[in-house]
């Protein structure tokens, strides 16, 4: 008989079974990881909903993309993991061999290895991600903390590209999981951050991240110098825009579903001097960024992780969250 462990598997929109699937073998070159934690969140919660993902896969899907553990067995070849090493694999790794990664465009990348399936008891890290995107949790970070490097480093990343400045008015629409951490990335730059969204009960949380101001209403927050959008709806993305003074920066880090587009007022982008970023996902350095805040006590991983699940319990809490209602992030043990 074959031994068997158990995985959430998502089957399509809002179709998630808890299962009994075979123990898998690491392949050469993978690592097999026995899940101490992972974590439920936004894009999980996306996903769980629309059935699929754009760019992680479709159904079955195994599912859950944020976790750590401990390798408990290694394939063929590889020598720079062993067995008892604490890690947080990241949920992709990059070709770094196609033209999109040799411009250093690594989320971009035309050949990406992405890893689903941290809702499990074990899971297979494909030798990319093992060879390129597996970082060590350093002593006495808990499991819990390490795995907050996925939604950190995609923050990182963005704030990369558009940081805030000491003193400038910052706008930040969205305070889910992604939202606050960037509330928190901008506050520590010294800007005076002003958190939006509809829902009180949500943007107050806005508050414990550094935010100066939390509101419910777009017209209270014009004029800023830089605009995040992190809702991932058109009506956010043209709010986004709407609340950006003369000369600001507007970031889009929601993603939208595809084939969603949104009007350019080209009067203003041109006379007011608009400069419009976007980021997506993260890169093997972002990730191990990341994961470095994370040990040096940059988010008070409770602020963020405000249930504890087992596996059964996740069906349960996704038709929650679909609803807009439960945690902002769990962490199962499974
Ligand atoms: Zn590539």
């Amino acid at each position: 008989m074959t031994e068997t462990i158990r995985a959430a598997v998502l089957h399509g929109s809002e179709d998630l079974r808890i299962e009994d699937v075979p123990v898998p073998e690491p392949g050469p070159g993978e690592l097999r990881l026995k899940v101490d934690v992972a974590l439920t969140g936004g894009t999980s919660t996306k996903v769980y909903r629309r059935g699929y993902h754009a760019r992680m896969g479709k159904p079955p899907l195994r599912f859950g993309h944020e976790g750590a553990g401990m390798i408990d067995a290694v394939g063929e070849g590889v020598t720079k993991w062993k067995p008892g090493d604490r890690v947080v694999p990241a949920n992709s790794a990059p070709c770094g061999r196609c033209r999109a990664c040799e411009r250093g465009h690594t989320a971009q990348c035309e050949d990406m290895v992405w890893l689903n399936g941290f809702f499990a008891e074990k899971l297979i890290v494909p030798a990319r991600i093992a060879a390129m995107n597996t970082h060590a949790i350093p002593g006495g970070v808990p499991s819990g903390t390490a795995a907050l490097s996925e939604i950190l480093a995609v923050v990182v990343k963005g704030h990369d590209r558009t940081p805030a400045r000491r003193g400038e008015r910052v706008v930040v629409f969205g305070t889910g999981p992604l939202g606050l951490v960037w509330v928190r990335i901008l506050s520590a730059d010294g800007a005076h951050v002003t958190a939006v969204d509809p829902r009180q009960d949500r943007v107050e949380a806005a508050r414990a991240f550094g935010a100066q101001r939390a509101v419910t209403q777009v017209d209270d927050a014009a004029n800023a110098d830089l605009v995040i959008e992190a809702v991932g709806t058109t009506d956010a993305w043209q709010h986004a825009l709407d609340a950006a003074a003369p000369g600001g920066r507007v970031h889009f880090f929601g993603g939208t579903p595809k084939g969603t587009t949104v009007e350019l007022d080209t009067q203003r982008l041109h006379y007011d001097e608009l400069l419009l970023t976007a980021s997506f996902h993260h890169t093997p350095y972002h990730f191990a960024e990341a994961l470095q805040l994370l040990a040096k006590g940059f988010l008070d991983p409770a602020l963020l992780i405000q249930e504890h699940l087992s596996l059964d319990e996740l069906p349960a809490h996704f038709e929650r969250a679909a609803r807009g209602e439960g945690p902002l992030k769990a962490s199962v043990a499974p």
